[in-house]
């Protein structure tokens, strides 16, 4: 059978070989000078054809593709189906002799001039793109003619496979070029296996070598002699770089701008555009723009999103809200390439905002930021613009913007800091761009109008005009970003930051110093031994971070006293006089209250030491680790797990998340794990109990802490957990995507059918009631809170601000220790709430065990207008009603997977809910009477753009 198969693929490859495609053996080919149609411009394209015999104008039928032109039907939004009149057709048909001229003619398929509108065409548009043959036949002598027809999104369009051949060919014709060096460079893989292009341009391969070697790490390590050695030294004698960027690759011209930018730097000698002053007329040689900079092109940080041709990445979640977090692949890539090349300008091209939007932003501003600096000064508090025009981000953004719009057809553009009061702010490092800030970058969200050919043309030129400005000011913002390095090594707290920390009533706030002088502390410890540490495995992280970020890390040599606790030599420390002490001193910082403004545009709260889990001291005494460091340059690998263990049975501590994932491995493979129901000095209601031989087997690169068990303990069977998990509620990246990705980072077990499933975990609250009947469910955050409040599953009281989806809070919070779902916390701990709600006293039955504390300082940071009412409300509770168990999260357990110190609760809910004795402990008893609600806040509800 196979040799059949064989012989008949052998007999039609060679029947393909010996006559090529039926058309061209006796078909003319058409003559046009432009063969590309246009979903977003209306184009008419001349043809002409000789058919050599005679044909009959009432007898040609025209067709492109497989299908005649009358098929080629327009989208109807209503019906959402192709079956509007064609959008497609032949005009001015006439015969000359044997010669047909003709228009090929296109109107816009979805009525648009743009691809940007959703769901349509945005979800859509790439099915009508491709090469067809256009066929005209006589259908009464049968003569046919053809030619190929290119459907494009607009000129400069690229689909996913389309970049790298594009990205090929330019680097080939650079480098031929001779004078100019063209890299490709991936900066790491996709967890989809694609590379993360990059393409850098410079004079030569020297430049990139010696500023890496030389220039930056002078930079780094001395700016205050590099400033003053550049002020004397000619201009080209160093290169810096010069960052462009695209995160969302379903704001398509972001990336086709940086390919045409690049096919003109391979081969053109100078750039010619409309310049900034009106009527003028700028020329940019490329070799002077080499002379004086590297560019670096990350095409798109988002392959995975770019080949399904939508904003987030393989996991549903948006990258421009991780920079900062970094869990997934593409930022831990551009976090590490960002600290590599420390460029001096980074512009990440989004759309879309109709009015073309530039940053820099609305207050409020991260306070580790050297605002001024990167502004071009203090701010005035009268005309809130720079002091004196001095070069910075401000004018940058205007160069952009001004040849953004000198060479398209738009006449205007916006910058959120003059044209906003508020809710497009920078206090938070998610986004790629606001992220490079913090490496002294002048960093710039571009949100160009529409996806056409017109804000492609925009956004190309913003950067052009980006680049000159910086050519014309490079001197003084370099000395910038040296002087931002000089204050982050001398730790200097400079006061002129302060004019820009405005409050939402338009006072002068400043850096957040609370008692001391220098809003900066000396040193951070991280300790690494058993009694001052709780979580050593985050700590391991915390090195692997910072040095992907370029921060320096140390580990003390000799044992250190402070305010009378002794850290063991090892212990890691972070000390602040460092050029990148900002990105450390974010990371471990207490964070910000920003409740006065109206409107924030995400999450602030980061606090890694909290939302983590692991201690981390505060240093406020200079030179108290001088000359006792030695600096880590590789990431530490983690001890393996101390199995000296006697018994048979064990104590796995649930006091990290590497506990989680082994207790799952062990679930997986039919090994029993119980959770256990009572607590002791050593061992805490919640932790596991395992057969010591069976766990050994599983600890590989894992760090448990791990307890002798006593001969009788309490503890219940954990039934193997098979979770069903909702679906997100929209297209865009939420909690529920996030829930699915850390449950399966821990190695839950998750199934598709709800059938299949002993346990609902809902965060988006996308489920119909009767779906769930005789399910245990758990649900979390507001929407899933909401969706059991409208459906009446279960009879809940929640509280929230009107719109407040968006508020977050960084909360004092009591856990039950009795409880095993809460017993690994501490009774005064922390609690994170990031969609706004709080749960006021459920049924009397139900176990409450972990609520928001009575104090009034209860509130520690974020942003969440009138938090009043949450005072000493209830965050989480379990309850068992009519055989069905449920448990209630309003703290977001997941949030950007970056909560990680909160998982342990989801998984001990997952690991007990099904469990005979499941409603246990005392519960917590709310005491604070519920408060009405004084605020309400004006949120932007819309995610997008951005
Ligand atoms: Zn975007």
């Amino acid at each position: 059978m196979k040799k059949l198969i064989k012989l008949l693929v052998t007999f039609l490859l060679t029947l393909t070989l010996l006559v090529p495609s039926s058309l061209s053996i006796y078909a003319q080919t058409l003559s046009m000078e432009d063969t590309h149609l246009s979903l977003t411009e209306k184009k008419s394209l001349d043809f002409e054809v000789d058919f050599k015999e005679e044909i009959s104008l009432d007898q040609l039928s025209f067709s492109l593709g497989d299908k005649p032109l009358s098929e080629w039907k327009a989208f109807n939004m209503e019906t959402e189906a192709y079956d509007l009149k064609p959008w497609i057709r032949v005009e001015d048909l006439s015969i000359d002799g044997n010669v047909l001229k003709g228009k090929l003619v296109n109107s816009l398929p979805y009525g648009l001039d743009a691809t940007d509108l959703r769901p349509y065409p945005r979800w859509t548009f790439e099915e009508l793109l491709g090469t067809y043959p256009l066929v005209v036949k006589d259908e009464g002598s049968g003569a046919k003619a053809s030619i190929d027809i290119e459907i494009q999104n607009y000129t400069g369009f690229h689909k996913y496979e389309e970049i790298q051949p594009d990205l090929d060919a330019l680097i080939a014709a650079g480098n031929e070029k001779g004078d100019r060096f063209f890299k490709y460079e991936s900066i790491g893989q996709t967890d989809e296996g694609r590379e993360i292009p990059m393409v850098i341009v410079a004079k030569n391969e020297e430049t990139i070598d010696h500023y890496l070697n030389n220039t930056l790490t002078e930079a780094l390590n001395d700016p205050a002699k590099l400033s003053e050695k550049i002020a004397q030294d000619d201009p080209t004698s160093y290169q810096v770089p010069i960052f462009i960027n695209n995160t969302h690759p379903d704001e398509s011209p972001g990336i086709d701008a940086q390919i045409d930018l690049l096919k003109d730097l391979s081969t053109k000698e100078e750039f010619i555009f409309n310049g900034q002053e009106k009527d003028s007329l700028e020329r940019l040689k490329v070799s002077d723009v080499l002379d004086n900079f590297i560019l670096i092109f990350c095409v798109t940080l988002n392959p995975d999103g770019k080949a399904e041709n939508q904003r987030e990445n393989s996991h549903k979640l948006d990258i421009n809200r991780d920079n900062i977090y970094q869990t997934q692949a593409e930022t831990k890539a551009m976090s590490a390439t960002l600290a590599k090349y420390n460029p001096l300008t980074f512009i990440d091209l989004h759309g879309f905002v109709p009015e073309f939007l530039i940053e820099p932003t609305t207050p409020p501003h991260e306070p580790n930021f050297e605002y001024d600096l990167l502004m071009g000064g203090e701010m005035d508090p009268d005309t809130k613009d720079v002091v004196d025009d001095k070069p910075g981000a401000i004018g940058h953004a205007r160069a952009m913007g001004d040849v953004g719009i000198a060479n398209s057809d738009y006449t205007s553009y916006i910058i959120p800091m003059f044209d906003y009061g508020d809710g497009w702010d920078d206090a938070f490092l998610g986004y790629t761009a606001v992220f490079s800030l913090i490496h002294g970058a002048l960093g710039h969200t571009v949100e160009i109008p529409a996806q056409n050919q017109q804000s492609l043309l925009a956004a190309k030129h913003a950067v052009l005009g980006s680049i000159k400005y910086v050519l014309d000011n490079k001197t003084v913002l370099y000395q910038n970003q040296l002087e931002i390095f000089r204050r982050g090594i001398e730790n200097e707290d400079n006061k002129a930051v302060d004019s820009w920390l405005v409050k939402a009533d338009g006072s002068v706030g400043g850096r957040p110093r609370g008692e001391n002088d220098n809003f900066f502390p000396d040193y951070y410890i991280l300790p690494m031994d058993k009694s001052l540490q709780k979580n050593v495995n985050e700590v391991y992280d915390m090195i692997s971070y910072f040095l992907r970020n370029g921060v320096k890390v140390y580990q003390s040599d000799i044992e250190v006293t402070y305010k009378d606790i002794t850290y063991p030599a090892g212990s890691i420390v972070i000390p602040m006089n460092q050029a990148k002490r900002s990105l450390a001193n974010v990371s471990l910082y207490q964070g910000t209250d920003e409740s006065d403004w109206g409107a924030m545009y995400a999450e602030i709260v980061l606090n890694y030491p909290k939302l983590h889990g692991f201690d981390s001291v505060e240093v406020r005494q200079a030179d108290l680790f001088a000359d006792k460091l030695t600096e880590i340059t590789e990431p530490l690998s983690k001890p393996a797990t101390d199995q000296n263990i006697e018994s048979d049975q064990v104590v796995i501590k649930a006091n990290n998340n590497d506990a989680l994932i082994l207790v799952n491995k062990m679930l997986a493979d039919g090994k029993e794990i119980q959770i256990v129901n009572e607590s002791s000095d050593e061992i805490a209601m919640g932790d596991y109990l395992a057969n010591t031989e069976d766990m050994k087997g599983y600890l590989e690169g894992l760090l448990v802490n791990l307890v002798e068990s006593p001969d009788s303990i309490k503890a219940t069977k954990v039934e193997p957990p098979k979770i069903y998990l909702t679906p997100s509620s929209s297209n865009y990246a939420e909690l529920a995507d996030e829930t699915r990705f850390v449950l399966n980072q821990l190695g839950f077990t998750i199934v598709e059918d709800i059938k299949d499933a002993n346990v609902v975990v809902d965060s988006s609250g996308v489920f119909e009631k009767d779906a769930l009947k005789d399910k245990n469910y758990i649900g979390i955050g507001s929407m899933a809170l909401q969706a059991v409040k409208d459906q009446a599953l279960y009879p809940l009281e929640i509280q929230m601000n009107e719109d407040g989806g968006g508020n977050e809070g960084l909360l004092k919070a009591n856990y039950d220790l009795t409880n095993p779902i809460s017993g690994s916390y501490q009774s005064d701990d922390i609690a994170y709430v990031s969609s706004g709600s709080v749960m006021n006293q459920p049924r009397p039955e139900a176990k409450i065990f972990a609520k928001v504390a009575d104090d009034d300082d209860f509130y520690l940071e974020g942003w969440w207008p009138g938090h009043d009412f949450v005072q000493g409300q209830v965050l989480g509770f379990a309850d068992s009603m009519e055989d069905q168990n449920f448990v209630f999260f309003s703290t977001d357990v997941t949030n950007k997977a970056h909560t990680r110190y909160l998982y342990r609760l989801l998984a001990n809910a997952i690991y007990s809910i099904n469990s005979e004795n499941f409603i246990e402990g005392e519960g917590l008893k709310v005491s604070v009477p519920k408060k009405d609600i004084q605020v309400e806040t004006t949120e932007e509800t819309t995610e997008e753009p951005r």
